[in-house]
């Protein structure tokens, strides 16, 4: 059969990679796809990224199966399109990616079905956003209630830094309508870990525990970014916690849409954040996979992904059960000189190594320039090893990270420092 992925960084790659093992593929193609789809002899990139371009491609090529990778599409109602014509497509309706497209309706939503999460109020009026800072205090959290590509999230430390995230959110309008409305919320303290599920508007199906590096630099320093890197498994989602997580966050979610009339399919991803009593919050809602973190995930899935795909897509994920490798996946990011404010593009990529058992290297940001491969965004690449252990599985990435070269690459020498203390 032939398969879809729509998306062009490293999730699409890990996801496009991870669906070619299939013996049931006889193709895979990613639209619109980066450097490292581009030269996978099993994979064929696809110049398109316009829904109702994709969906005539996708009838006319006899496409059995779509699957999207970022959240754009999704709230622009790729899947409602796709469904629309008969064509079989996994993601979350333009209804359901609202947990993700606006966080007041997230916000609203936890609040009305006791999901727990941090208090917030969502204010378009400056004067009334800057006087809750000031009766609240600081640190405190502003973040705009649109997409914002990861940028729309200020967790601020001083009440100087949280009123000036206001005026530019509010009042100098610096993320468009994406910003009009902002939502201030309470600042939780504890660890962080990705929970990610897949649902096909019955059942559900949790995929290993993740967990993301934010910030730029080591020890957490340094400006937030999409993702520097990720591991998993989370050794702080213990059975324990994946049990408590599943009946306080992820049922009530997927229940609480079908109460609101609405059904969700796809990943459903929680942003958690677990206290120092070991109490999950939710952070955020993402109604897509996560990048970085589906790279290592990916990298440890042993089941053939086309199956669970074709189950998810037909309501019967319930007969599925997934099979992991058991070590642990440790994914480095590689990002552009500049990342993340003003990305470097056009620098030569030299010293990827070939896929082994140990270790494989995701593209994310990367194209072919006359027969060169260059940089073309933020984050470049994702190095993933694997290991018997959080440390062996680093030492398995960084290896390889230490061949490849490009000008002005940044990059964390800490990936899974969290699990190493666990
Ligand atoms: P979000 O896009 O909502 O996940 O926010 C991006 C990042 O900001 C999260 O991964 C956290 O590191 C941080 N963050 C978001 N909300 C809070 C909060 N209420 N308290 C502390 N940190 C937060």
């Amino acid at each position: 059969m032939k398969i879809l992925v729509v998306g062009s960084g490293g999730r699409e790659h890990a996801l496009a990679w991870k669906l070619a093992q299939s013996e049931r593929i006889q193709m895979v193609y990613v639209a619109p796809g980066n450097g490292g789809t581009a030269r996978d002899i099993r994979l064929v990139n696809v110049e398109l990224s316009d829904p109702e371009q994709l969906a005539e491609f996708v009838q006319r090529e006899g496409i059995a199966l779509t699957v999207v990778g970022p959240e754009t599409p999704l709230a622009a109602g790729i899947v409602n399109l796709f469904r629309g014509r008969g064509l079989k497509i996994f993601g979350p309706t333009k209804e359901a990616a609202q947990l993700e497209s606006s966080k007041d309706f997230a916000k609203a939503f936890m609040q009305r079905h006791g999901i727990p999460t941090a208090t917030y109020q969502t204010f378009s009026d400056v004067a009334q956003a800057h006087a809750y800072i000031d009766a609240n205090g600081a640190p405190i959290v502003i973040k705009a209630d649109g997409l914002a590509a990861g940028k729309g999230v200020v967790v601020a430390m001083t009440l100087e830094e949280a009123h000036q995230a206001v005026d530019h959110m509010l009042a100098d309008n610096r993320f468009g309508d994406a910003g009009a409305r902002i939502v201030i919320e309470e600042f939780l303290a504890g660890e962080e870990a990705s929970f990610i599920v897949m649902c096909d508007g019955k059942n559900i199906l949790p995929l290993a525990t993740s967990q993301d590096h934010k910030r730029l630099k080591d020890a957490d320093e340094g400006p937030n970014t999409g993702g520097m890197g990720a591991y998993s498994p989370a050794p702080i989602v213990t059975p324990a916690m994946h049990a408590r997580v599943m009946r306080e966050i992820i049922n009530p979610t997927i229940n609480g849409m079908a109460k609101d009339g609405i059904t969700f399919t796809g990943f459903l991803y929680a942003g958690l954040m677990i206290d120092d009593k070991g109490n999950p919050r939710t952070l955020e809602f993402n109604c897509r996979m996560g990048d970085p973190e589906t790279q290592p995930i990916m990298a440890r899935l042993k089941s053939d992904l086309v199956l669970v795909m074709e189950h998810a897509v037909n309501g019967t994920l319930d007969t599925v059960e997934l099979e992991w490798d058991r070590r642990t996946a440790v994914g480095v990011v590689l990002a552009a000189a500049g990342y993340p404010d003003d990305p470097r593009k056009g620098d030569v990529i030299d010293g990827i190594p070939a896929e082994t058992p140990e270790c494989v290297t995701f593209h994310a940001g990367t194209r072919q320039l006359d027969g060169k491969l260059v940089t073309n965004g933020g984050r470049v690449l994702c190095v993933v090893g694997l290991g018997d252990s959080v440390k062996m599985a680093q030492k398995q990435a960084y290896e390889t990270v230490d061949k490849i070269h490009f000008n002005g690459a940044q990059f964390r020498r800490d990936i899974g420092w969290r699990g190493l203390k666990h």
